[in-house]
């Protein structure tokens, strides 16, 4: 196992305090790793500085290069990534393989392509006698922050545009899911030119606090709370850094009376408690039409009833456990405010699995109403809310009428009735008959709290450059 930070070419451990890193399935230390001490983080900033002076003079096509090379070296060592992100993180092995790896290959062969093709205002003569043209050009140095539900695929959708852009970076894993950052680590080093990507361990009062605070980063990245980003936010007013935030989300769902309720009650059993809910965009708030609430309730309840966790046989698990002792208990805790309602029927789960590890059954909550402390904060957990809404702008003032805004999705055999209701929720993403679907090619980002930073996609690549003006007089 891979235990060093990358601070230019060197492998180093950090020197300052151990943090342990869990198998969430049984609870027991994997291995205990030390944050960055200050004089590494600024080495690894050093190292990005040094970097970044021929890193941002390369061509797109050389960046392209070194950017399908890290895609081959994980799609090579796909199986080892697998095994250590299902052990870190507890996620069933074959979610890791079959799910994320393909998708964080693409994500960097995507960027590849991407940079070489980049779209923009054409050239001319805007002004007689001067001749106009757009650059976009690296920003600097980007501090890049993940969270711990999706490590290497934060890492892929934080580090591709970036590098691919033409800046360089200081990676800090979440202190809880640190090893497949590790490992990619290693390929970096040799696959890059020395310092265009650093990889730092550490707290996020400490080491992140740190790093986005740094004079000499020019953008901080985030993926993570929205308390976090609110950190980001005051630390990068300081010196006016640029973000990219991705914080939390409470996706509602709007399951009219015509939809298919087969497919929204199967879409949800998939897409309300994937990676045990510890998902952002997670199918977590229901608004069912009153026509179809009953048998929604009935046929979610019995089918979440059946998601298969906690067999020692990890190829028979559809989700794992929870991260932590701390996220489980907090979930815990949600549903148990929630269940003291009386109007509220708790129809599946409810409880802590069995065993030593962070398991939570999953749960269905029926009942709730908007005002609902489990309909209004992010659970991040395998908790699906069901309310029942009388017409469609009952609905849509519901969904829209929260602090998130990352994800949504509308279920209706009506395509017109589909289409007029995406253009009124005030989410970075809606989805009409399916949920959570992803793709390299699109954007991934939200409004409001959820934050604003978009990450895959051309989008994400704009936000990783700056848009710079060139006029030439013709004299
Ligand atoms: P978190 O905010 O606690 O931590 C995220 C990262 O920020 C970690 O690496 C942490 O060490 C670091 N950090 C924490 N405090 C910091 C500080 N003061 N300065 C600098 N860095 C700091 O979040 P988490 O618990 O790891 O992740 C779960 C959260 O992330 C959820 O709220 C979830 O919704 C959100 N999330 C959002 C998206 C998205 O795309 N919008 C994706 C995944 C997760």
């Amino acid at each position: 196992m891979d235990t060093q930070m990358l601070i230019g070419s060197k492998f180093e451990r950090g020197t300052e305090t151990e943090e342990a890193i869990l198998n969430p399935r049984t609870g027991e230390t994997i291995l205990s790793l030390p944050e960055a001490s200050p004089a590494q983080i600024e080495a690894a900033v050093a190292a990005a500085q040094k970097a970044f002076v021929t890193w941002s003079k390369t061509t797109p096509a050389q960046r392209s290069g070194y950017l399908l090379k890290i895609a081959d070296r994980i799609e090579a060592e796909a199986e080892g990534f697998a095994r250590l992100e299902a052990l870190n993180c507890g996620k069933p092995i074959n979610a890791v393989l079959n799910d994320e790896i393909p998708a964080i290959v693409d994500c960097y062969r995507f960027f590849a392509g991407a940079v070489r093709s980049m779209p923009g205002l054409v050239a001319g003569e805007y002004l007689p006698g001067h001749t106009s043209m757009i650059r976009r050009d690296p920003v600097g140095i980007v501090a890049s922050i993940a969270p711990w539900n999706y490590p290497l695929m934060m890492m892929a959708w934080k580090l591709a545009p970036a590098i691919a852009g033409g800046n360089t970076v200081v990676f800090k894993p979440s202190e809880q899911t640190p090893l497949t950052a590790l490992k990619l680590a290693k390929i970096l080093a040799e696959v890059l030119p020395e310092g265009v990507v650093n990889v730092v361990l550490g707290r996020g009062e400490s080491v992140g606090n740190a790093l986005i605070n740094h004079a000499a980063v020019s953008m901080i990245s985030i993926t993570g709370d929205v308390a976090t980003g609110k950190k980001v936010l005051q630390a990068a007013a300081k010196s006016v850094k640029r973000t990219h935030l991705e914080l939390g989300g409470k996706a509602p769902v709007i399951v009219f009376d015509d939809a298919d309720i087969d497919a929204v009650v199967s879409g949800l059993r998939a897409f309300g408690y994937y990676n045990a809910g510890q998902d952002c965009t997670a199918a977590c708030r229901i608004y069912a039409g009153k026509k179809v609430y009953d048998k929604l309730v009935a046929d979610l309840s019995s089918a979440v009833s059946t998601i298969r966790f906690g067999q020692a046989d990890d190829t028979e698990n559809e989700i794992g456990p929870l991260i932590s002792r701390r996220q489980r208990d907090r979930v815990a805790s949600f549903v148990e405010r929630a269940s003291e309602l009386k109007h509220i029927e708790i129809t599946t789960g409810g409880k802590p699995g069995e065993g030593g590890g962070f398991y939570y059954q999953p749960t269905v909550v029926a009942g709730a109403l908007q005002e609902d402390e489990i309909v209004r904060r992010e659970v991040f957990g395998p908790v699906v809310s069901v309310t029942r809404f009388s017409d469609v702008d009952e609905a849509v003032n519901w969904a829209n009428d929260s602090d998130y805004g990352l994800a949504s999705s509308v279920w209706t055999k009506d395509i017109s009735r589909g289409m007029s209701t995406a253009a009124r929720l005030q989410y970075g993403c809606t989805w009409i008959n399916t949920h959570f679907m992803l793709t390299n090619e699109m954007p991934h980002g939200g409004l409001k709290q959820s934050g604003y930073g978009k990450d895959m996609s051309v989008y994400a690549l704009e936000d990783y450059t700056a848009v710079r003006h060139v006029m030439i007089a013709h004299g």
